[in-house]
């Protein structure tokens, strides 16, 4: 069974930006969509503090 999957998506046309605004340290930060599920992962940049979707306008 060969399962080839060469699947390209670069879309850079609809780059998804979001207000990221940090529940403990009040840090706005503008982000695209990588960089939001980065922060959703790994938490705040500045304080380390959980982060949740709501915390994304
Ligand atoms: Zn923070």
């Amino acid at each position: 069974m060969s399962n080839s999957t060469r699947r390209r998506t670069e879309q850079q046309t609809t780059m998804q930006e979001y207000t990221y605004i940090c529940p403990e340290c009040t840090q706005e930060i503008s982000v695209n969509d990588e960089m939001r599920n980065a922060i959703l992962m790994n938490g705040c940049p500045v304080c380390a503090a959980t982060v949740t979707r709501t915390d994304f306008k």
